[in-house]
């Protein structure tokens, strides 16, 4: 290619990362290339994370909830049947709507997609293997890296993705395994978990740690999760880590022993989820073509305007650091694009909310009080359970609280922790809050509508320096 078709800039990858960056550089003017490998755009989000689980865990609540919660309810029902393959087709309807969205919303905003392989032939050739064969190159002044992550294999284990499988075999199950064990009590354990419980199967999940949520959720917060997760069916081994795997019998074993080291024990399941936890993919890149190196986790190494020691390559998302989160990534590729075109750019990593979607949901934005404990910070906590909150009340779905934590002296907003119905949607709220420095009493003196979920939030609010008027 000659000088003349230079890209401005040329993005490695089409997930979250990548779509927004180019979809914000052809708004801002910029001649941009995407390129992506899978076939379709929106990565693991659209394609096999946070979207096809979501509209399972939408639909297997719904089925549970008429089982085994509509009776009290007034309304009965018939006979109740599930339908996986109805169920599995839903969600690709889902899947495939958003991902030919993006397609569309490339073609408005003049984004030019390649479908294929990209590799760093030089510092600012790449080469494409195309996915329908042949090959092709483009060149860009500013090139990003958003390769995003995949699943951390757990080792002599191989996986097959039916019966020892990652989170993309969990999404897409032919039948209901009788027995399920989750190795990983983190955010894809515990929703995988969820969707397969609700759906009969009998799981157990093994966790390493004392503690179920996965980095950054409040210990209260995750053991109030726990013990209602484990009303709904689910047995939890915490403080337990599995030693080995071994899947040539007809059931695959694993050998769990305690963290603490114990009795090891055996236990058998027709499916073993690995969910513990996912790593950066580089893989195939060429990043020694061009002498870029990784961190000890696998990680891009960038500087605070995302730039690798390359300037003008730069890198967002799952590959580099931060917590891999699909909003997480979409913020960093909006501010990596404004730094290439106007110098500046802003995330704030103190403000990313963190979301569970089990039932109840949990999330959370800013600190937890074991940080606060860790870093010497002093705070002040307010909650308020949910079932003194006249919607959770009306909806008969009591379970939960709402718990603030605030600086003593200043007032200041710290942390905002939830778990109760709704609580992915109410944490925006609590972002906002924390993103504009509130004070818990901006928030309890902000009118609530009655009756909402939301008024626990205000009344935690309350609570944080005064008292909650109906607990
Ligand atoms: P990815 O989405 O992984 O995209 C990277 C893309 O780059 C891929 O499509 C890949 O094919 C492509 N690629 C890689 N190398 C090349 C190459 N050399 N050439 C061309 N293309 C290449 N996050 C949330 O915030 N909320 C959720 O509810 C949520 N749920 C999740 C559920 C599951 C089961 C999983 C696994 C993840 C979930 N996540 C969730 C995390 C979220 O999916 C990621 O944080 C997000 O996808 C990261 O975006 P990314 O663009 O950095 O990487
Ligand atoms: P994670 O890091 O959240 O949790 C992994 C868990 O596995 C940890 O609790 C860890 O202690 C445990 N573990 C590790 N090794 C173990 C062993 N040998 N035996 C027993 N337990 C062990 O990772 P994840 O749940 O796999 O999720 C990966 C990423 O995807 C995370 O960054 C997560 O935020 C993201 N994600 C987000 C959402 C969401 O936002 N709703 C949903 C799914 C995934």
């Amino acid at each position: 290619a000659s000088a003349a078709e230079e890209k401005d800039l040329v993005i490695i990858g089409g997930g979250v990362a990548g779509y927004v960056a180019a979809i914000k550089a052809g708004q801002e003017g910029m001649k941009v290339t995407c390129i992506e490998k899978r076939g379709t755009l929106g990565g693991t989000c659209l394609n096999v994370g946070c979207i096809p689980s979501k509209s399972l865990l939408n639909n297997s609540h719904l089925y549970h909830q008429i089982l085994h919660d509509s009776k009290h309810r007034g309304i009965e029902v018939g006979d109740v049947k599930l339908n996986l393959k109805q169920l599995m087709k839903a969600k690709e309807q889902s899947v495939s709507g958003l991902t030919k969205g993006v397609e569309f919303l490339f073609k408005k905003n003049g984004v030019e997609y390649i479908k294929g392989a990209g590799a760093f032939q030089d510092e600012h050739t790449i080469k494409v293997q195309l996915n329908d064969g042949g090959e092709t190159s483009v060149k860009g002044k500013n090139i990003l890296i958003a390769t995003g992550s995949e699943a951390t294999p757990f080792p002599g284990l191989e996986i097959d993705e039916q019966r020892v499988i990652t989170s993309t075999g969990a999404i897409a199950l032919e039948k209901v395994p009788e027995k399920m064990v989750v190795i990983g009590g983190g955010i894809i354990g515990l929703e995988m978990a969820s969707v397969w419980s609700r759906l009969g199967s009998q799981v157990t999940v093994v966790e390493f740690l004392d503690q179920i949520g996965g980095p950054g959720m409040d210990t209260e917060i995750a053991k109030s999760a726990q013990k209602i997760l484990k009303k709904q069916g689910i047995i939890f081994k915490t403080g337990t880590k599995v030693v080995s795997g071994d899947k040539t019998g007809e059931l695959v074993k694993l050998e769990v022993d305690s963290a603490k080291g114990g009795k090891p024990e055996t236990i058998e399941a027709d499916v073993v989820l690995v969910a513990i936890g996912r790593r950066p993919y580089t893989g195939g890149l060429g990043l020694e073509n061009i002498g870029l190196e990784l961190d000890e986790r696998g990680r891009v190494i960038i500087d605070s305007e995302y730039r690798t020691k390359i300037p003008h390559i730069r890198c967002v998302g799952d590959v580099t650091f931060g917590p891999m989160l699909a909003h997480k990534a979409e913020e960093e590729a909006v501010a990596v694009v404004e730094y290439i075109k106007k110098g500046y750019g802003h995330v704030n990593y103190g403000c990313i909310p963190s979301v569970m979607y089990t039932f109840p949901e949990v999330a959370w934005v800013g600190q937890s009080e074991q940080d606060l404990k860790k870093a010497g910070i002093k705070y002040r906590v307010g909650t308020f359970p949910f079932s003194a909150n006249s919607r959770a009340k009306t909806n008969l779905d009591t379970d939960g609280m709402v718990k603030m934590l605030a600086d003593p002296e200043t007032d200041r907003l710290l942390g905002v922790h939830i778990i109760g119905p709704n609580a992915g949607e109410m944490i925006a709220e609590g972002t906002l809050a924390l993103e504009y420095g509130a004070s818990s009493e901006d928030i309890a003196r902000t009118c609530h509508a009655h009756p909402t979920l939301a008024e626990a939030f205000k009344e935690a609010a309350m609570a944080t320096y005064a008292k909650a008027i109906h607990f």
